[in-house]
């Protein structure tokens, strides 16, 4: 009877206590369905659609450079660095899927294939439960996409990632040679690889700087990696150049040469057209001026069309809409010529007088030649004598 009661009781206490923690547990659920809910929208603005890596990433539960790490080969396992337990992890997946499946979200399995020389899927759980991993490899779209982007998302998440090298900061034990190396090494399942090991090292290294001949090495060459240091300022990978074969960067140097060349030629091509459209430019100009200026020497005014046409074409040059202004450009240009070259006002400047004052001074001998051109043909205009000289 004492048993019996005993084990009711027990019973009991039991039955509260598993109610309490079942409250706590679902609080704390609450409170992470809500976390999961800020990552998964932030992923989702950033980039219209939201994975479980984003999600994980955004609670702080896994760090960007581990996945990137991860994706060349080691660790071999992504949750070996999550730092969370795996069945909260699977938790917070399963709040992902909830919150996308409310949302509309589509979902779509996308491959994860390692950035490794042997083509080879990249593993996310401890346990490698099938459905864990297919729950991970699933990307919930924006219902706000349409076929072509969605196209263009799986298209760019199946493609392989560049082999990353690393050129390490001191030496390394190679793990399939056993060999302590300095060199270049590639980071595989279990450890760091020589280059010689991992069938690298007849590629060149190509500093980073030239970004045509960069990508264009890089499109020629059957292997190619990208070679990082880490930066212990910057806290992360920095990119030094590429490892490309020898042969596709002789090639595509040669090209980028000939292109070289090539562009020579067509700035040689331009310049000539340029100075063709100005010798246009300055006879219709010099027509203008002896149209306006009937008494102005053909010389004079094939000399300051010249002048005119290289530091005021725009002006000058306009179409019939703006031929007032045009021959009012023209007039200017023959007055500050008529004054710079026919009277003392440059010597004027030059001696200190301010520019009004020596405009002034010049200014009825500018007059008196600008009305002279004006009227009198070239040959009944005497010739005048130089003032300078005077
Ligand atoms: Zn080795």
């Amino acid at each position: 009877m004492c048993g019996e009661a005993n084990s009711r009781l027990e019973g009991k206490v039991r039955w509260r206590w598993s109610l309490r923690s079942a409250a706590v547990a679902a609080e704390s659920d609450m409170r992470l369905q809500r976390r999961v809910g800020r990552a998964a929208e932030d992923a989702l603005a950033e980039h219209e659609f939201v994975s479980p890596i984003d999600v994980l990433c955004g609670l702080g539960w896994l760090h960007p450079s581990n996945v990137e790490r991860w994706r060349r080969g080691a660790p071999a396992v992504l949750e070996d660095v999550v730092f969370i337990e795996p069945a909260r992890i699977a938790t917070a997946i399963g709040l992902l899927q909830a919150w996308a499946s409310e949302r509309g979200l589509q979902p779509s399995e996308h491959p994860y294939p390692a950035a490794s020389r042997t083509p080879r899927e990249l593993r996310f759980s401890a346990s490698g439960d099938p459905e864990l991993e297919q729950a991970y490899k699933t990307h919930w779209l924006s219902p706000d996409l349409n076929q072509t982007q969605r196209a263009r998302l799986t298209e760019r998440a199946a493609r392989r990632p560049d082999l990353v090298v690393i050129e390490p900061q001191k030496a390394f034990t190679c793990s399939v040679c056993g060999a302590e190396q300095t060199g270049l090494l590639i980071m595989e399942d279990p450890g760091p690889v020589c280059m010689a090991c991992a069938d690298m090292d007849h590629l060149v290294f190509l500093a980073r700087g030239d970004t045509a001949l960069t990508r264009r090495a890089r499109a020629a060459s059957g292997l190619s990696a990208i070679v990082v240091r880490f930066s212990r300022a910057r806290k992360r990978y920095e990119r030094q150049g590429i490892l490309v074969e020898a042969d596709a960067l002789e090639r595509v140097e040669a090209e980028c040469l000939a292109d070289e060349q090539a562009r020579a030629r067509r700035r040689e091509r331009d310049t000539l057209r340029r100075a063709e459209q100005d010798l246009d430019l300055q006879e219709r100009i010099a027509g203008e001026i002896c149209c306006l200026f009937p008494g102005c020497p053909r010389e004079r005014a094939s000399e300051i069309a010249r002048h005119t046409a290289v530091r005021g074409s725009g002006r000058v040059g306009r179409s019939a809409a703006g031929r007032a202004l045009q021959s009012e450009a023209i007039e200017l240009a023959v007055l500050a010529s008529v004054r710079h070259r026919d009277t003392r006002y440059d010597e004027l400047l030059m001696s200190g007088v301010d520019r009004a004052t020596a405009r002034a001074r010049v200014g009825d001998e500018v007059a008196s030649t600008l009305r002279a051109w004006r009227t009198a043909p070239p040959s009944a205009h005497a010739p005048r004598p130089d003032p300078k000289q005077s």
